[in-house]
């Protein structure tokens, strides 16, 4: 029987004791085993949450926090291990896996840090004392994604457990056996039981429990935009908060006063993390037709040469598509560009890595872009970088938030006016200028649109987790 899902402290199977497979999308080996759970499992999480809820909210938040600290220290001791599991589990190269640890870390070292700004706040009103508390907000569940398999359950966890929440955790089929790493050094770390819990199994059974118990009161999602609509429609009954952070489609625009070389640079560092399969990783690339040309020579030279295969291989940058699903959509969307009228400059066809599953496709550059291709509209999820021309700044903007999405953006230019008015122009939650990697722990992340709404990061993140309590009181001695 395997026994790694965790609730109330205990290692436990599901109640059948069936289980499902973990494999490495580059050698598709097996590589771990986990409980098959559903709802009756889910709903014992839940329970467990609950009862831990009081004594953790209770616990003077510098407690919390130390306790956040003590978890960012274990993972930075077992860096290694875990780079190595989620490099084995995800297929990201090492050196990325490394990366998402410290990503992941920063989160709890910042929302360590933000705890403590966590005030009540007493607005003047003539003739009353008025204190506006903030609680937390009680049994808060999440649901993770394989991109970031680390990463995206610490920014769930470091906010919920700073302000006194307890939680419920499901990460994605693809990539359990990292989320149970991270669980067990939380563990470690002293995280009483029942603080913080994990299932593994059936997605639509564990979300329904969840979304059916009126003791969960936030539910934090990350995934798709049709899996969020679900969760939204699920939410209608007992009204937890939500946070969706769902689908991206990145513009990238580069204007024509961009220095072509320091374009290129920026665009390779934002497209190809995690093979392209990065939620603000940019998917519609607008070029000032001044630098077309240029750009997209020296971008197909520089994908072109990306190495693919085991991310274990220090020399590789480019790992597998997470499984066959992923690779047919990238196929499929190349195959759609192609036929409507695009260019593939380089790329655009699987590429076989010797000894490895069929799971690589070439870093593939597309001209002749038009909003027809699905390509242009939908989130394509791989290494594809589809280019259009532009002519001036309004048709370049127009095309941006010509999009149901609205995660990221980029842009790169140095022209301050330009840059001054993008906040109130781009339709996104978040905007890189000159800048390809906007998402750090500090600040807020999340979208617009289909993109979701709700944010992570900094003390944005802790106030989702939190709920406001206005305390009106009239002093009767003064009466
Ligand atoms: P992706 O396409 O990136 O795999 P998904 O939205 O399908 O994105 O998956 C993200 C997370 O949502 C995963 O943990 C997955 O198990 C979960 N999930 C998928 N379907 C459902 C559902 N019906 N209810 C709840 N969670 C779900």
């Amino acid at each position: 029987m395997t026994e790694n899902n965790l609730i109330n402290g205990q290692w436990v199977g599901s109640d059948s004791g069936a289980t499902f497979e973990v494999h490495n999308p580059a050698t598709g080996r097996v590589v771990g085993r986990v409980p098959d759970a559903g709802a009756a499992e889910a709903r014992r999480a839940v329970d467990a949450a609950w009862n831990a809820s009081s004594a953790w909210a209770g616990r003077p938040a510098i407690e919390r926090a130390q306790m956040l600290q003590a978890l960012s220290a274990r993972l930075a001791e077992d860096r290694e291990d875990l780079a190595r599991l989620l490099t084995d589990e995800q297929g990201k190269p090492l050196a990325e896996a490394r990366a998402e640890i410290d990503y992941a870390r920063s989160f709890f070292e910042v929302s360590a840090q933000a705890s403590a700004l966590i005030r009540d706040e007493t607005p003047s009103v003539p003739g009353k004392k008025i204190r506006v508390h903030r609680r937390p907000i009680g049994v808060a569940a999440a649901i993770t994604p394989w991109n970031f398999p680390i990463a995206m359950l610490a920014k769930k966890m470091a906010p919920a457990m700073a302000v006194g929440c307890t939680q419920v955790l499901k990460p994605a089929e693809q990539t359990p056996l990292s989320a149970i790493a991270l669980l067990e050094r939380a563990v470690a770390s002293g995280v009483p039981a029942g603080v913080v819990n994990l299932v593994t199994g059936d997605p639509a059974a564990i979300g329904a429990a969840w979304l059916e118990d009126s003791r969960v009161r936030k539910f934090s999602f990350t995934g798709s935009t049709e899996v969020g609509r679900i969760l939204m429609r699920g939410a209608a009954t007992n009204l937890p908060r939500l946070s969706l952070e769902l689908g991206g489609h990145a513009p990238m625009i580069v204007f024509e006063d961009a220095a072509v070389d320091r374009a290129v640079e920026i665009a390779m560092a934002a497209k190809f993390r995690n093979g392209g399969q990065t939620c603000i990783c940019p998917n519609r690339f607008l070029i000032h037709r001044s630098l077309h040309d240029d750009f997209v020579s020296k971008l197909a030279n520089r994908s072109a040469a990306l190495t693919s295969g085991h991310g274990h291989d220090p020399e590789v940058v480019l790992g597998p598509m997470i499984d066959d699903a992923a690779i047919e959509k990238v196929e499929a969307h190349v195959a759609d560009a192609v036929e409507k009228g695009a260019t593939v400059v380089t790329g655009g066809r699987r590429r076989r890595v010797e000894g490895f599953q069929d799971r690589f496709f070439e870093p593939t550059v597309l001209t002749g872009c038009t909003s027809h291709m699905r390509c242009w509209r939908e989130e394509t999820f791989g290494p594809v970088c589809p280019v259009r021309i532009f002519d001036d700044q309004a048709e370049a903007l127009a095309l941006a938030n010509d999009s149901d999405f609205g995660l990221a953006s980029y842009v790169v230019t140095n022209d301050e006016e330009r840059i001054r008015r993008l906040g109130d122009e781009l339709r996104t939650g978040i905007i890189g200028v000159n800048d390809p990697g906007p998402a750090v722990a500090g600040v807020p992340f999340g979208g617009v649109k289909h993109s979701g709404f709700g944010r992570e990061g900094g003390r944005w993140g802790l106030e989702e987790y939190l709920e406001l309590v206005t305390v009106s009181a009239i002093d009767l001695a003064s009466r």
